[in-house]
Order: structure tokens, then C-alpha cells, then sequence
């Protein structure tokens, strides 16, 4: 009977020892890219706009077929992985900088549309004046 139990037992080993190629451990490159509310590893890509040429993003991989929002630029991703807690804190800096950035770019053709419109103005108000003084010629003119 024990002669019996030794001999399965060898089996057992020599089993085991053919199994060792799979591993369970292959989440060592993911940490390096983001995940979203997926939970699921972001596609990189690069942006093609004119306000940001090449600048690396990533994005969701369903960003196609489902609503979500998932965004963020790698160099932002990047510093946030740098900095830790700070990096969060530092890309919200960017980006309140970039809005900065946006906002008085607006501002600038705000007050360039308001010149604009002020030498508009002036130019209408000239055309008034001398509108006004032709009237004024005519009305003497036909008064007479
Ligand atoms: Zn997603």
C-alpha cells in the first residue's frame, strides 16, 4: 500500500516541473501607461492639431464605441509620475497656464476688435461730419 502512494507522488513532481513556462506575473510594463475607468491600459497617440503638433496623448481604447473622456497628455502623465502627489498639482498648474495662455490670446483680439471697431467709429463719425456739413451747404443753398 505504501509502496503505491510513493510512486504517484513521484508523478505528481515530475508534473509540476513541466509547468514552470507560464507565469502568472505579466503586469510589470503596464504600470507605465494609464488606465481609465475601464480599468484597462490607455493607446498612445499623437496629436495632430495646430495647437499641440506630435505632442504624445493617452486615451481610452473603446474612446470610439463608448463615452469616456479619458484623456491626458504624456508629458503630463509623465511628470505626474515623477512627482507624485506633486505631479498632479503641477500638470493642474500647466494647464491653468495654458487656459492663461488661451485667455489672454482672447483678451488681445478683444482689444484688437475694440481698436478696430474705435477707428471705425471715427471713421463714421467723419463721414457724418462732413455729411452733415454738405446738408448744411445745401440747406444755405436752397435757402437762398
Ligand atoms: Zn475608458
Amino acid at each position: 500500500m505504501s509502496a503505491r502512494s510513493s510512486s504517484a507522488r513521484k508523478g505528481c513532481a515530475r508534473d509540476e516541473s513541466a509547468k514552470e513556462g507560464s507565469s502568472s506575473s505579466t503586469n510589470a510594463n503596464n504600470d507605465s501607461v494609464p488606465r481609465c475607468d475601464h480599468k484597462v491600459p490607455c493607446i498612445g497617440n499623437k496629436s495632430g492639431t495646430s495647437r499641440n503638433p506630435e505632442r504624445q496623448f493617452y486615451c481610452c481604447p473603446y474612446w470610439k464605441t463608448e463615452d469616456c473622456r479619458f484623456f491626458i497628455w504624456l508629458d503630463v502623465y509623465e511628470m505626474q509620475i515623477r512627482n507624485g502627489s506633486w505631479g498632479d498639482l503641477l500638470a493642474k498648474l500647466i494647464e491653468s497656464e495654458e487656459m492663461n495662455k488661451k485667455l489672454s490670446e482672447e483678451l488681445l483680439r478683444t482689444k484688437e476688435d475694440r481698436a478696430r471697431m474705435i477707428s471705425e467709429m471715427s471713421r463714421l463719425s467723419n463721414v457724418i461730419c462732413s455729411l452733415d456739413s454738405r446738408i448744411r451747404s445745401l440747406m444755405v443753398f436752397c435757402g437762398k
